[in-house]
């Protein structure tokens, strides 16, 4: 019993001082190394048009040079939509995808697809989140030896 009280004290003490401390700072210290940047409130509100893809495949047309070009590093639009923009600690990697594929041309295929993905949304919030843990992942060894492939902005 008294154990309690001392651990049920403790808890309660622990609680008052660390009020002013910076819940997102910690939360940083916890997760940046898992690739986990936290969200903000309106980032949270448009996650739920990232996901409404019904896989047609309409925005992978006119990617087959790209994905060429790109040594296996991207494998279409609808991949960074369907896979790599759905987990997190993956998002360095998706930024570095998005990277083969022009702002113009995000922009373009939003009004083809039928649920109209917001492709441009999706890319700057994958890149935000990279940017925050670290960035895109470095040019892996069989692209580096590439040409160098232009920046879309
Ligand atoms: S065009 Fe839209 S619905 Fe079709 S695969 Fe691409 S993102 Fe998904």
């Amino acid at each position: 019993m008294f154990l309690l009280g001392v651990a049920l004290l403790k808890t309660l003490l622990l609680r008052l001082l660390s009020r002013g401390s910076d819940g997102i700072a910690r939360f940083r210290e916890n997760y940046d190394a898992d690739g986990l940047p936290p969200v903000t409130a309106d980032e949270r509100e448009h996650l739920v048009t990232f996901q409404r893809c019904i896989a047609c495949g309409l925005c992978d047309r006119g990617e087959a040079g790209r994905i060429a070009r790109s040594g296996g590093a991207y494998r279409g639009v609808m991949a960074l939509v369907v896979a790599g923009s759905r987990s997190m600690p993956e998002f360095r990697a998706a930024a570095y995808g998005f990277d083969f594929v022009p702002e113009a041309v995000l922009a373009e295929k939003e009004s083809l697809c039928p649920v109209r993905i917001p492709f441009r949304r999706i890319a700057r919030f994958v890149r935000d989140k990279a940017a925050a843990v670290g960035g895109p992942l470095p040019l892996p060894p069989h692209v580096a030896s590439l040409p160098p492939k232009p920046r879309p902005h």
